[in-house]
Order: structure tokens, then sequence, then C-alpha cells
């Protein structure tokens, strides 16, 4: 052989063998970033690989096995797999789901209790919740140390929750005290006072009634305001104090049968002022010269208000509203009625009136059905606060059946007495009185009868009370 067919068959060999090696030489096959870490709960997204050789693209022909359940925590294998002339390169990306999360414990109630000092804390609940194991409230573990409360619970992944809860005990309410009848008692001198009873409670204890400490007395015998003083504490030394005033009057000269007023007839009209009545009725009193008493509300125009007291009569009170319902729900609510028709009168005639009657009289009923009782209380309360009241013992009925004027007249006329004091209860909002009024003074005038205003030196007139 020659040296040239060596040579050249060496050439052919090498040029076969590199391109066999060029043609079988393995891809460059690159997975982006390495092995991965998921939350549970995080989305696997795939980062990529590169496969070149020789400067050209094989990516397309990769297949990539995913078997992640991301429902399931674990380790997983993605397989990339490209085959090429007949060869199969792979690569393998390995895929932890992992759960690092805390389960979360929630507390009913809050999370800071204040309970009373003898009382025991009782479980409020909780629930604890896992984003992978779900509800594990069954696993959680209740400690109670020192009215510290641990709340703790551990997940499958070993991710432990706690959670604290304190309780403190103390009572910083302060018990109280309710008073049985009312906090004001009017009594008349020499008559008993019995202590109407209280009750005590505590928010801790409950029911402290015989806890309370009573001091003070009332002195019977003497006129006066006696001050009884309620106090209790409860066992930690929150105390509470209320008291009653207890008034000892003297019985007011009240009567019927005062005989200084004998004959006098005290002609007394509710419920006004009224346009197109009272104005006439004041004229009437005017040219007869004669004095009267109107116990006047809120209604009606001032100007005649202003009227009476001018033209020399009694301007007294009735109360503002006159409503059952308002004027007899309280004490209190009696007095606010009362203080605002007397505010308007002081406010007309710049003077304070004393004088009053209850709407419906102190012998009403219907009182009963909005404060049990309370006509006992207004009548010696009133007194107590230096008012002086009137009923009637003439009731010309004019609120009533007595729609005529001759009505009116005849119910007043028939019952005049020469041995009393004749209070007349009319009402100068009605027609019928107005046109009655006339016959009545001229009648009283020819039968020797004298006419008067009640004023704070009249002796009461009062009626038997029913509530
Ligand atoms: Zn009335």
């Amino acid at each position: 052989m020659k040296k040239k067919y060596v040579i050249g068959i060496i050439i052919i060999i090498i040029l076969l063998i590199s391109s066999a090696t060029l043609f079988f030489w393995p891809p460059s096959f690159k997975l982006k970033g390495n092995n991965i870490t998921l939350k549970y709960g995080q989305d696997y997204k795939e980062p990529g690989y590169t496969v070149t050789k020789f400067g050209k693209d094989y990516s397309k022909k990769v297949k990539i096995k995913d078997k992640i359940n991301p429902k399931k925590l674990g380790t997983y294998e993605i397989i990339y797999e490209l085959k090429l002339h007949g060869i199969t390169y792979k690569q393998i990306r390995k895929v932890t789901i992992t759960d690092k999360e805390k389960p979360k414990i929630t507390l009913n109630g809050n999370q800071n209790i204040t309970i009373c000092p003898n009382a025991n804390y009782t479980e409020d609940g909780y629930t604890a919740i896992d984003n992978y194991d779900g509800d594990i409230t069954d696993k959680v573990q209740v400690k109670n140390e020192n009215n510290k409360v641990t709340y703790q619970v551990t997940d499958s992944s070993g991710n432990t929750a706690k959670i604290t809860r304190t309780i403190t005990k103390e009572d910083k309410t302060k018990p109280s005290i309710t008073l049985k009848g009312n906090q004001n008692q009017t009594i008349y001198l020499g008559t008993s006072w019995q202590e109407p009873g209280y009750t005590a409670s505590d928010n801790c204890e409950g029911d402290i009634t015989n806890k309370v400490v009573v001091t003070g007395s009332v002195n019977i015998k003497k006129t006066g305001s006696y001050k009884i003083t309620y106090t209790v504490k409860d066992n930690i030394g929150n105390s509470f104090e209320t008291y009653r005033i207890i008034k000892v009057i003297n019985k007011p000269v009240t009567n019927n049968t005062n005989t200084n007023a004998k004959g006098v007839i005290y002609l007394t009209f509710d419920d006004g002022p009224n346009e197109g009545t009272t104005n006439v009725i004041l004229d009437i009193l005017k040219k007869e010269n004669v004095k009267a008493t109107f116990f006047v509300t809120n209604k009606g125009p001032d100007y005649l208000i202003k009227r009476e007291y001018d033209e020399g009569h009694t301007v007294a009170l009735h109360t503002a509203s006159h409503d059952y319902a308002t004027v007899y729900k309280s004490v209190d609510s009696y007095y606010n009625d009362l203080t605002q028709v007397q505010n308007r009168v002081k406010r007309i005639t710049k003077t304070e009136s004393k004088i009053i009657r209850f709407p419906g009289g102190s012998s009403n009923t219907v009182s009963k059905k909005y404060s049990k009782g309370i006509m006992t209380t207004l009548t010696k309360d009133v007194l107590s606060k230096g008012y002086h009241y009137f009923d009637w013992n003439i009731d010309s009925d004019d609120a009533g059946s007595a729609k005529s004027s001759s009505a009116v007249y005849n119910n007043v006329v028939r019952n005049l007495s020469k041995n009393k004091a004749n209070i007349v209860l009319m009402h100068d909002i009605k027609t019928p009185t107005k046109d009655a009024l006339t016959s009545i003074i001229k009648f009283g005038k020819n039968n020797g009868y004298t006419f008067a205003k009640i004023t704070m030196d009249t002796p009461m007139v009062t009626h038997k009370v029913n509530n």
C-alpha cells in the first residue's frame, strides 16, 4: 500500500469518527432553578429550561412528566425528557410541598376577661383551624394556671400555635339600694312613721339586703326634716349610700266647718283661660264687683291671666297640661307639670302662686291607673313645699251633666249654705257657666251671702283621698 492511501484512509476514518462524535454529542440540557420548595397552597410555576446543541434550540421537543398533587404534602419529581437521534436525555427536578403555617386558634368571648372575685372562670370555648389539617379543635390543649388560660395546638407538620386568655378577678361595681316607697315622705305631726323597706343587690354577691345599715331617725313629735341614711358595702369594700327625707309637718287647718268663712261663696273657675268665655266671666265679675279664683292651665291667651290678676282675682294653679296620664305618672311628673304653669303665671303676673287644685280633685281615683298611692303622697307633699290645695264642696257639674245655664244655676244655689265656706267648682271654659253666673251672683247677694277669693289665709277645703 502506498503511503498516500494510508493517509487518505486515516483522514476518512478521522472524519467519520468526528462526524459520528458530533452526531451523538449530547445536547446542553439545563434546568433553570434547582429543586423547589412550595408552601402548601402555592401554585407550581415552571421556572423553565434550555436545550441547545451547537446553537440549535431543542426545548420544544422536551416532554414534561409532572406528578405533583397540590393537595398533598410531599416531595414530587418533575421529569424532563428529550429524545434526540434515538437517545433519551433526562433531567429531574424535585418539588417539595411543605406546610410551615401555624394553625389559628380563635377564642370565643374576650381574650381578657374580668370576673367577680368569688366567681370561677367557665371556659367560653375556642376553635383551632389549620390551613392543611382543617379543624383541629379537638387537639387543643388547655391549661389554666394562675388565671392565665393557655391554648396550644400543633398541626401534623409540627407547627405550633399558642394563645393566652387572662382572667382578672376584680369587682369595681358598687352595690345598689332600692328604696320601697317614695324617697321624700311627709307625715303629720304626731302620726307614726314606719320604714317602707328597701332592697340591696350587688353585681357579684346578689341580694345583700341584710348588709344594709340604716342610720337616722324620725321624731314624730317635732316638725322638721329628718334624714334616714342607708349604706351598704360589698365584700370587696365597694359601698353605696342613699337616703330618705321624712318631713314632719303640722296638720293643716282644713275645713269645711271653718267658722270664719261661714256663708262666704268662693267662686272657683278651672281649666281656663279660654277666649270667648273667660273674658265674659271677667266682665260679669267686674260689673258685680265680685272677686273669684281661677285655677289656670297652660291653655288660652296670656292676656286673660293678666286681666284676672289685674282685676283683683286670685290666679291659682291647676297644672299645665291637665292630662291625667302625664300629671299623675309620678310625683316628679306632677311637679314638673305644676312648675310649668307656675312659671307661666309668674311670668305674666310677676307673682308666685302657691294655691293649687289637683286635676280631678284630691279625691280622684283616675290617678290610680297611673301611679298607685300618688294622691296620698302628693296631698301631704305639696303642703310640705308650702302649697295650699283646694277641693270644693259645691259642684256646679258644668263639666258633667249640667249642659244648660239653668242646670248650672240650680246645682250651685240649691247647695249654698250659711253654715260653711261655700267652695263652688265651675269651669270658665263653659258657655252655660258664663250664662248662669249673673243669676248665681244675684241669688247670693239677695240671700245674704258674701263673695271672696281664695288666698293663702283661706282654710283649705279638702276631699277624702282615695288613692
Ligand atoms: Zn280641671
